[in-house]
């Protein structure tokens, strides 16, 4: 019976320490990613000559998904759209946006990924602009009393020009933290695109005022931040090895990006390209092109990954480590302790 009882505690502990060395396993810093293309449906996003930012957006968030689907076959992926639709399906852009954030808080996202093109507005492609080429003096005379005067004036000569809408490159973009960040850049100084900008949108921007956005910005500011930073840095510079131009990472808070603010992980928005430029509008459609950004967001992405692994083993070895020390300063007390035991009771 006794014998029965020990092999039963045996196989008892057994199935304990396996269970949590599962558990150990299944606790992966990334388990779920969140990817989501830009736009969608009623929203096309930015128009270029011949393709829509949403779909654009689209082909590529579902090539990406599948790369990274075949990489790593335990992560899960979620699409916050899968076809040309507002996410949902809602009937307008600030709903989809926040259907998006509580899809990615929902399903307990680790990381999210929009994907999204640029815009440099005006035309895509070019326009034609009026433009003076030449001038002709023409010198009249006119009497005034008895002196007679000369004026000079001009004859214009104008040309349509066509003006390239030249714009192009990439960028990533992250929340950023406070609005008085001197990192921010100021889009308003850049008047040359206007980017995710949506003056249509009734969103409100987090109220740092408000104690629960606060709390909620403190968050952002303390887990996130940082992590997203170094994700967006490693997009671009995955970019630039392939000779994209890189217009950096960029830190905004307006309510073009709201929706990285809003998810409770970290959280990027890539720019893939100037879909108003018609060289790069050709790139970000094309097989190759899209290939190519695939696996500049994939490699990316797996470092990204290798790092956070890296860390939490790191964390998890010096937590160990820490174990053990204290293990042994237990060890070392109850030695000392029998050592007192031992010596001779003196005042007896
Ligand atoms: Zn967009």
């Amino acid at each position: 019976m006794k014998k029965l009882f020990c092999l039963f505690t045996l196989l008892l502990s057994f199935c304990i320490i396996h269970r949590t060395g599962a558990q150990n396993i299944s606790k992966k810093p990334l388990q779920t990613l969140i990817i989501d293309p830009g736009h969608g449906g009623l929203d096309p996003g930015a128009i270029g000559t011949k393709a829509s930012e949403a779909n654009v957006s689209l082909q590529v968030s579902l090539k990406l998904g599948d790369t990274i689907a075949k990489a790593y076959p335990d992560l899960k992926i979620i699409y916050t759209r899968t076809t040309d639709v507002l996410p949902g399906p809602v009937q307008n852009k600030d709903a989809a946006l926040k259907y998006r954030a509580n899809l990615a808080n929902q399903s307990g996202g680790d990381l999210f990924i929009a994907v999204h093109c640029n815009s440099a507005g005006k035309h895509p492609g070019g326009w034609y602009e009026r433009r003076v080429v030449g001038k002709t003096p023409v010198v009249k005379t006119y009497k005034k009393g008895k002196k007679t005067y000369t004026k000079t004036t001009y004859q214009y000569q104008y040309e349509n020009v066509f003006v390239e809408n030249k714009a192009k490159g990439t960028e990533t973009y992250i929340w950023a933290v406070s609005k008085n960040d001197d990192k921010i850049n100021s889009v308003s100084k850049n008047n040359e695109y206007m980017g995710e900008i949506d003056s249509t949108s009734t969103l409100t921007l987090p109220d740092p005022s408000d104690p629960a956005e606060k709390a909620r910005m403190l968050i952002y500011a303390q887990n996130y931040f940082r992590k997203s930073l170094n994700l967006a840095d490693m997009v671009q510079e995955e970019f630039k090895s392939v000779g994209r131009i890189d217009r950096g990472v960029k830190q905004r808070n307006d309510k073009g990006i709201w929706v990285l603010q809003a998810t409770a992980m970290p959280s990027i928005l890539i720019e893939i390209g100037f879909i108003s430029n018609k060289e790069e509008e050709e790139y970000i459609t094309s097989e190759e092109g899209q290939a190519e950004i695939v696996k500049n967001i994939f490699t990316a992405f797996k470092n990204y990954k290798e790092r956070l692994e890296n860390k939490t083993k790191e964390n998890k070895d010096a937590e160990k480590e820490k174990e053990k020390e204290k293990e042994k300063e237990k060890e070392a007390e109850k030695e000392k302790e029998k050592a007192k035991d031992k010596e001779p009771k003196k005042g007896f």
